[in-house]
This record gives C-alpha cells, structure tokens and sequence, in this order.
C-alpha cells in the first residue's frame, strides 16, 4: 500500500503553503487507501519548540488532516520525531565514514565564509571546493589537536543526477555544482538532507509529495540513496503558493498561517477547499467541492503544476458560502468561541434569542469573526452608528419617517408573523413616502447602519421593547 509523509519542522506556525503539502499527501493517502506518516524534523535545536510541535499537531486536527501515524500515534517504524532517531543516523554515519563515502572537514565558519566570498568575487557560484577532502590521517589529528570539531562531508562524484518527477517531468542535476555537502554537523546531529534519506526509507515511504523548493535537495538525496544502497522513493514536487507579486507567499503578504485565518474565523473545510482549488486538484468549473468529492478527484497529474496565487478575498468568499450553507445549530456551535472573543457570555444571553439571532445573521457572514459587531448591533443598545447612518438619520424626512413609525409600534400586535409588513404598509400611507427613502432611516435607527440582515428579521429578534427604544433614540 502507499505510504506518503508530512515532515513539518516545528520551527513557526503551521504556514498555509505546508498545510498544502500536507494536504496534498493526505488526499494521496486517501484516494489511493494509503498511509499518511507524520514525522516532526526537530534538529534544528535552536528554531524548534515544544509549543510550535502543540500547535502544529492541533493546526493538522483542526483542518482534519488526520494521519495514521506518527506523533500520539505510534505505528511500527517509530518514533516518528528525528530527535528521537539520533542513534539511527549515527550507525550509518559510521559505514559511510568507514566505506569511505563521507570524510570529516574541519573548515569553520570564517574559513567558509572566506571561501564563498572568494568564489563569489569571480562570478562562480559558491560552493564548497574541497579543502578538507584528502586530507591525511595525520593532517586531520593535527587540526583535532587544535581543538576543532569536525562536520562530515559527502563525496560528490563527478556526473548528472537525472530522476523522474512525478510532476514536473525528467530533472537533471549536475554534481560538479553541488559541491560537498555536510551531512552531520560538528555538535553531531543531521543535516536535513541525510536524516530525511535515512527516515524516509525506513519509514518506508513510496512517495515523497513536496513543494518544489525541495528539487535540489531530491538530488543530494539521491546521492544518499546510492550511497547507503537504498532503493529511493517515488518523487512528486508540487508549485508553490505565490502572494500577488508573484514571488513565494511570505508574511510580508499579510497573513500566512493556518493559525492566523483560524482566528479570523475562517472554517476549516472552506480553507481545504480553498486550497484544492489553488492547487488545481478539483476538476475546471467547479468550485465548492466536498472533501470527499475532492478525494475522489484527487490527481498528482493535476496537483499543483503551476504557481497558484494565494487570494484572500476569495478565500474568504469561500468561507462565506461554507457559513451560509452550514445549518443554524451545527453554526451556533462553531460560532461559541467567536461569541466569546467578542467579549460575550453565550450563557448570559438567551438561549432562544441566540439561535434566533445566528438564523438572522448568517446570511451575512463572510467570517465567524462577523458574529461580534452583529452581537454589539442586536444584543445591546450601546451599539455604534456608521457616518452614513448618522447623516442619514439627521435629514428631515428620515426624522419625519421614525416619528410617524413610533406609534404604529405601540398600537399593533408585535408577536404576529405580518406585524412588520402590515407596519411599513401603515407607514407608507401615512407619510407618503417609499422605497429606500423608507426603509434606509428605519434600518439606520434600528441598527446604526445602512446594510444589514432583513429588517423584517431584525424587528422581530429586537421585540417591541428595542425597537421602540431604538427609535426615540434616533429622534433629534
Ligand atoms: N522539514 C522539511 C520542511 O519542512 C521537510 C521537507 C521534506 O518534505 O522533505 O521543509
């Protein structure tokens, strides 16, 4: 059976290019009954956190990205975080160091840096030239004495790397530019590059599915393919997610996790589907696709050939159709923590008047963060009136329209279902004015601006008692 990887490093926020990949793998996994690893790179000591794993791990729950194993879900090639596997990449570090494949360097970073510089200033791409490659065993005791600690090299032989990527076609790479790379640092833990060759076909993985920054390390990896005699993997490298400009989707466009569009209240499925869009993995003409539609559709041959460009304006569009199509009750219930944030007690307000209340106004959220100036507008009096509404509100004839409006609010029956249009009948009649020039100074009293839900809506989930309130309030 196929088995695919995600191989996030926990060094930031789940960003939404990575969410990709491993969404990518994941419909991999499913459309084809596979397994999905997830595998936490945590080498990198420094830039690694214990929160950044948390919050990946919750991130991945959250989009519903289930994997079969990995962290919390231990399966039989564990463990499935690299610190964990030091030992693992320590043993073949010995044969290759013993089969003479590896040598160790004993440059630091001065000399390094001197030597790039060097290479730079004569127009040739940087690389490293070889200082250390044949040095004698008495050489290398002497630099030790010196105290210095060596990284481990690898040998590149002269020759062009070619493979077969799934996506993208033949790729070639020649070695001569690759120069030695290290392939265990000087503190003793693993460059990216070995531990990943070593994880991968222990791990057992038939596809390795990636964004295509990755293409130059497949060649190095497939060096060290050859070298510990392991059969490599089948390799698919997807495009990027690019922001407007056209280069990679980075902070500077705005936002980029999937943890910041989580609290812009963004839905997970409306973001996944989002992304299958980008992505090119749902069929021409469609848009709004179920996951399991998605699934089903799913293609390497389409997924992500093409640079995709991230739009947030129709991603949250996306969001909005997954809001209005939602039922109320199963919305309610994604709309709490939002209700929360926006500073109230779900319990403290009524329970009825809430479910009334998300039923008006879904049809006009586009955000779940929406829900909090709907809560300030409809569950207090304290709410704000907009410039326009507040100009509106000072003409004369709207002025003339709310003090008409008042008593007809005290005389007629609040609790029947034609109250409102039996009302503005009444108002039409006896000011003499329709439409907009009718409707706008109403809606602008009762809400404190001029776009809203449907003002038959609003007058029933505010009740006599409000709408009154909310009139005479108006009135200069
Ligand atoms: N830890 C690497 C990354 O996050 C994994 C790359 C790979 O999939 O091999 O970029």
């Amino acid at each position: 059976i196929p088995r695919v990887r995600f191989a996030p490093s926990p060094t930031g926020d789940l960003h939404i290019g990575n969410a990709r990949t491993a969404f990518f793998n994941w419909l991999y996994a499913r459309h084809f009954g596979g397994r999905l690893i997830l595998r936490i790179e945590d080498t990198d000591q420094e830039r690694t956190t214990k929160a950044f794993e948390d919050n990946l791990l919750e991130d991945l729950k959250w989009l519903t990205l289930d994997w079969d194993e990995g962290p919390e879900r231990e399966g039989s090639v564990g463990p499935y975080r690299q610190s964990e596997r030091l030992a693992l990449y320590e043993s073949f570090l010995k044969i290759l160091i013993k089969e003479e494949r590896v040598y160790p360097c004993y440059c630091t970073e001065e000399e390094l840096e001197l030597e790039r510089t060097a290479l730079l200033s004569r127009k040739i791409a940087p690389r490293y030239m070889g200082k250390c490659r044949n040095l004698t065993l008495e050489e290398r005791r002497r630099l030790e004495a010196q105290g210095r600690k060596p990284t481990y090299r690898f040998r590149v032989q002269p020759g062009t790397i070619a493979f077969q990527d799934r996506i993208r076609g033949l790729m070639r790479f020649e070695g001569e530019a690759i120069g030695d790379f290290i392939i265990v640092r000087s503190n003793g833990i693993p460059a990216y590059n070995f531990a990943v060759v070593i994880d991968d076909h222990f791990m057992e993985i038939s596809s390795v599915i990636r964004g295509e920054d990755h293409l130059s390390n497949t060649a190095i990896q497939l060096m060290l393919y050859e070298a510990l005699g392991f059969a490599p993997p089948e390799f698919a490298h997807h495009s990027l997610i690019l922001g407007k400009d056209r280069t990679k989707l980075s902070k500077r466009h705005g936002s980029v996790s999937v943890r910041e569009f989580r609290e812009k209240g963004i839905l997970p499925e409306a973001l996944l589907n989002y992304l299958a869009l980008l992505g090119g993995s749902i069929g021409e003409g469609r848009e709004v696709c179920p996951v399991e539609e998605i699934i089903a559709a799913f293609s390497l041959d389409r997924a992500g050939k093409s640079g995709a460009i991230f739009d947030e304006d129709k991603l949250v569009w996306m969001n909005s159709l997954y809001i209005h199509n939602e039922s109320p009750n199963a919305l309610k219930d994604k709309l709490l923590p939002f209700i929360r944030k926006a500073g109230y007690d779900a319990n403290s307000l009524e329970s009825q008047w809430l479910d009334r209340m998300v039923e008006v106004v879904q049809p006009n959220l586009a955000t779940m963060t929406d829900i909090g100036p709907y809560l300030v507008m409809l569950a207090s009096e304290g709410f704000p009136i907009e410039e326009d509404a507040a100009s509106l509100l000072q003409e004369k004839d709207s002025q003339a329209v709310i003090r008409a409006l008042l008593p007809l609010i005290e005389e007629g029956d609040f609790s029947r279902e034609d109250f409102y249009p039996q009302v503005m009948t009444r108002l039409r009649n006896v000011t003499g004015v329709k439409g907009k020039k009718l409707f706008m100074p109403v809606r602008a009293a009762l809400t404190g601006s001029t776009r809203g839900p449907e003002l038959d809506r609003i007058f029933s989930l505010l009740g006599r008692q409000s709408v009154t309130a909310r009139l005479s309030k108006a009135l200069s």
